[in-house]
């Protein structure tokens, strides 16, 4: 397996009361396998998220990746794991606004050591056709455009898992389209797994998988 969760819960208090978001969460990604997680606004799905990178700790229960677990490890190890395996898109697209396209994408080989590898900069920024704007700044790109950036600074240390949340959700119909049939092409050519999490059941539908995330549970649609 290339993810597995085991009974993973995580509260958050909120003044005097305790919010149990996630109250036992299993799940099994095998390798190049594509999976949604389906949910309401509110149910949980970013907290999940940031629990699978790393970003938040769980409350209790196990994250691991290919057999390494996230629990007790300091922050160099977070982010040498997250190298190694995880890949990261959010719906707001995060990139550095005073560093250019390709600095962005070669940021992630930077923190790890591997700068000498900057010729997969060259490469994913031509996977996902932004060659030519390698130069600009975010402030200078359209949201497709920064999508774009942001798929190729994620797969840039060739993770097993690209995990990715609503990352069509701030994007127009037609642009969120390309944007997610670039997720889904890339994905399958360099054979890595997707979790997708959105509310979008249409999109969902393009996973081999689909799970609800429901009630701080997930539970397979079959
Ligand atoms: P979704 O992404 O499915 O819309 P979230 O994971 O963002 O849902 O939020 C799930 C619930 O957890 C919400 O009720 C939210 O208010 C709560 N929550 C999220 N993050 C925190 C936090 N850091 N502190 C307290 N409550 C939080
Ligand atoms: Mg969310």
């Amino acid at each position: 397996m290339v993810l597995t969760l085991d009974e993973v819960k995580k509260d958050f208090s909120q003044g005097e009361e305790v919010l149990n978001v996630l109250k036992g969460v299993d799940l099994n990604v095998s390798e190049g396998e594509t999976i949604a997680i389906l949910g309401k606004s509110g149910s949980g799905k970013s907290t999940l998220l940031s629990l699978l990178c790393g970003i938040d700790d769980a409350t209790s229960g196990n994250i691991s990746y290919r057999s390494n677990s996230l629990k007790n490890l300091n922050s160099e190890e977070i982010t040498d794991l997250r190298a190694k395996h995880i890949g990261v898109v959010f719906q707001q697209f995060h990139l550095l606004e005073h560093l250019n396209a390709y600095e962005n994408v070669l940021l992630p080989l930077e923190v790890n050591g591997n700068s000498d590898k900057s010729e997969r900069v060259d490469y994913f920024l031509e996977k996902v056709g932004m060659s030519h704007r390698k130069s600009h700044f975010p402030n200078q790109l359209s949201g497709g455009e920064k999508q774009r950036i942001a798929i190729a600074r994620a797969l840039v240390t060739h993770p097993g898992v690209l995990l990715a949340d609503e990352p069509s959700g701030s994007l127009d119909e037609n642009t969120g389209g390309e944007v997610m049939d670039l997720i889904f092409d890339i994905v399958r050519d360099e054979r890595m797994s997707l979790v997708l999490v959105t509310h979008d059941k249409d999109l969902a539908k393009r996973c081999e998988k689909i799970y609800h995330l429901e009630n701080g549970v997930l539970s397979l649609e079959d």
